[in-house]
């Protein structure tokens, strides 16, 4: 059957009379998790909203002001699924949600569009297309698409729009004559029923089971997003339609503002700035590499120095890496001292090493590493972790304290 929404697809209220109601559950998926909604699925005599089809997906709305969270087709009917119950042979008053109709019809006439140009300019055949919920695409059956033929695309079909081309739709009765073999062309072979064909005046006409803008003027606009590889040797053509491309607009020019203001220039300048930014970074870092390298050196030096030479030898270090531990420890050499070394954020996450002599990191290792809240192993002269708790590092000096303590009273 043809539904109101096929017959007249800019209809947003319409009564129509329950045919039946039955409990029924419903499979939905909110916030990535799968849940099982109970309700009812009703049939009506006939519908504005449209049931998922042709690439198309399925309208909401409401009935009676119960919504509507989904319609599916079950052979030549349409099957509501509402939250609450409705009266068999009642008359309810439909109410479609005009907005998300508006962006399905303008992505579908869209596509009906571009796969158009695309085959007449180009020869690339639609093999099948995907109505996203931000963006969609169109299946081509061709290796790839050229920037200059998006491009070319891109001009044609928003030429046609702003001619303001008109679509129609046609249903034809089965076996009609006018039906051409040419028109009938995709029909599944077990067909029954009228067929319905939509036509761009001038462009094309194809089968379709959709609902669709009535001009192209209706479009606003499309915009050809990028062409990347898909299955078996097609290609995906992204694109935008209607209100969508104003969308996309709005919110690039919302990050465009934002980063207007993290690196202070204006628009034309950002990639320059950013390039900048990334440029000088680099050279800080290679900068802050060298000085701590002799930063390295130099606190070595400062240990070697000390007479009598200590026990035990804390350092701690915000800015410095696991490199800046390793060439202390190389810098300081044969030195009896224990050495505590960190680097890492003062009271947070970061890195620790114990090293000197084999027992005494073996015995204070895992409880040093335990009290900064880390990860670690040891072997040999060196015990090295992450840790969490950079803060604890006075408790961590307490224990080395009493660990000297102690082997110096046995
Ligand atoms: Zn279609």
């Amino acid at each position: 059957m043809v539904f109101a929404c096929q017959a007249d697809s800019f209809l947003v209220e319409f009564s129509s009379k329950v045919v039946s109601c039955e409990e029924a559950e419903l499979k939905v998926v909110s916030n990535g998790k799968k849940t099982t909604v109970k309700g009812y699925e009703v049939v009506l005599e006939d519908t504005i909203l449209f049931p998922e089809g042709g690439g198309q997906p399925c309208d909401t709305g409401s009935l009676d002001g119960v919504p509507v969270l989904q319609v599916t087709r079950r052979g030549a009917q349409a099957v509501h699924f509402v939250a609450a119950p409705l009266a068999v042979g009642a008359a309810v008053r439909q109410r479609l949600d005009w907005g998300r109709r508006l962006d399905h019809m303008q992505q579908h006439s869209g596509q009906h569009l571009i796969s158009a140009i695309a085959e007449i300019e180009f020869g690339y055949a639609t093999s099948s297309w995907w109505l996203g919920e931000e963006v969609s695409y169109i299946e081509l059956d061709t290796q790839s698409v050229k920037k200059e033929e998006m491009d070319r695309m891109e001009e044609i079909v928003n030429e046609k729009i702003r001619a303001a081309t008109p679509v129609t739709v046609k249903v034809f009765e089965e076996g009609d004559p006018q039906l051409t073999a040419d028109r009938a062309r995709g029909l599944p072979e077990d067909h029954v029923g009228p067929v319905r064909v939509v036509t761009i005046q001038g462009v094309e006409s194809n089968m379709c089971c959709g609902t669709h803008v009535s001009n192209l003027s209706q479009l606003q606009a499309i915009k050809l997003l990028h062409a990347e590889k898909g299955k078996k040797n097609k290609t995906n053509l992204h694109f935008l339609a209607g209100g969508r491309v104003l969308g996309a607009l709005d919110r690039c020019l919302g990050r465009e503002r934002q980063l207007t203001g993290v690196l202070k220039g204006g628009p034309s300048e950002h990639v320059l700035l950013a390039d900048k930014l990334q440029k000088t970074l680099k050279m800080c870092n290679k900068n802050l590499q060298t000085v701590l390298k002799d930063l390295a050196v130099l606190e070595a030096e400062k240990l070697k120095r000390l007479n009598p030479s200590p026990k035990f030898y804390m350092l701690h270090r915000r800015e410095a890496d696991s490199d800046f531990m390793s060439i202390f420890i190389n810098e300081v050499g044969n030195q009896s001292a224990l050495l505590f070394l960190t680097v890492g954020d003062d009271k947070g996450a970061g890195q620790m090493v114990l090293h000197g002599e084999p027992s005494a990191v073996s015995a204070l290792g895992p409880r040093i590493c335990s009290v900064l809240g880390g990860r670690g192993a040891g072997k040999g002269p060196k015990f090295q972790a992450k840790v969490s708790n950079l803060g604890n590092r006075s408790e961590a000096e307490e224990l080395i304290r009493k660990f000297f303590e102690e082997t110096r009273d046995q």
